[in-house]
C-alpha cells in the first residue's frame, strides 16, 4: 500500500510537471512549445483530408502604453482578460496559445478563408467591445490586430513542417500589414505559397 501511495504521488507530480511544461502560468493558455506540436498535428490532419486550416497571429495594440499608463500589474490583468475573451470566441477543437509577451496564436482545424475571416473579425470585436475592467474600477480600452493565413495540404515532396511554418510566417506578415494599416483590424494573407 505504501508503494502504491508513492506511485500515485509520482504519477501526480509527473502530470503536474507535464502540465506546467505546456501551460502559460499567467493566462492558463497553452505556451509556444505546445502550440508548435499541435500545429503539426493540425497540418497533418489537413494533409490527410486534403483540407485546409486557418492560423491567426493576434497581437495587442500599443500594449506598451498600457503598461506605461497603468502599470505592469494592470497590463497583466489585461492579458488575462484578453486571453479569456479570445478563448470564448473559439470552438473547443481550436488551438489557442500565448506565443509571446502580448502575442497569441489561434489555429482552427478544417477552416478556410471565408470562415477564418469571420472568426478573426469576431476575435477583434470581442476585445474591442468592452473596456477591460480593473479591480480598482478603471476601464482600459484595448484592441488587437490579427494576421490570418490559411494553410493547405502540401503538394508532393513538400514536408509538412514547411507547410506549417509557411502558414505561420504568412500570418505574421499579415499581422504586420494590419499594424501598419492602423491596427484594430484583420489582415489576410492571400498568397497561396
Ligand atoms: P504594437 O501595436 O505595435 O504591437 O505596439 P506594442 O506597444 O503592443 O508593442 P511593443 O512590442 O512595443 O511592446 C510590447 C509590450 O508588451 C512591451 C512589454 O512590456 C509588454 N509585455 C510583454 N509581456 C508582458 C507581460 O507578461 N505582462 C505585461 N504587463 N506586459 C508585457
Ligand atoms: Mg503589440
Ligand atoms: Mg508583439
Amino acid at each position: 500500500l505504501r508503494r502504491k501511495r508513492a506511485d500515485d504521488r509520482l504519477r501526480a507530480s509527473v502530470q503536474d510537471g507535464l502540465r506546467l511544461a505546456v501551460i502559460d502560468p499567467l493566462t492558463g493558455l497553452y505556451n509556444r512549445r505546445y502550440a508548435a506540436a499541435r500545429l503539426t498535428a493540425i497540418a497533418e490532419a489537413a494533409a490527410a483530408e486534403g483540407g485546409e486550416f486557418a492560423v491567426m497571429v493576434v497581437d495587442l495594440d500599443r500594449f506598451k502604453s498600457v503598461n506605461d499608463h497603468w502599470g505592469h500589474a494592470a497590463g497583466d490583468a489585461v492579458l488575462v482578460e484578453v486571453a479569456r475573451r479570445l478563448g470564448q470566441s473559439l470552438r473547443s477543437g481550436d488551438l489557442l496559445a500565448r506565443i509571446g509577451g502580448e502575442e497569441f496564436l489561434a489555429a482552427l482545424p478544417a477552416t478556410g478563408l471565408t470562415e477564418g475571416r469571420i472568426v478573426a473579425e469576431r476575435l477583434c470585436h470581442a476585445v474591442e467591445e468592452t473596456p477591460v475592467q480593473l479591480p480598482g474600477g478603471a476601464g482600459i480600452a484595448v484592441t488587437v490586430s490579427i494576421g490570418l493565413a490559411v494553410g493547405r495540404a502540401p503538394g508532393a515532396g513538400v514536408p509538412l513542417r514547411d507547410t506549417m511554418r509557411d502558414t505561420v510566417d504568412r500570418a505574421d506578415r499579415a499581422l504586420l500589414a494590419a499594424k501598419s494599416a492602423g491596427r484594430n483590424q484583420v489582415t489576410i494573407s492571400r498568397s497561396a505559397a
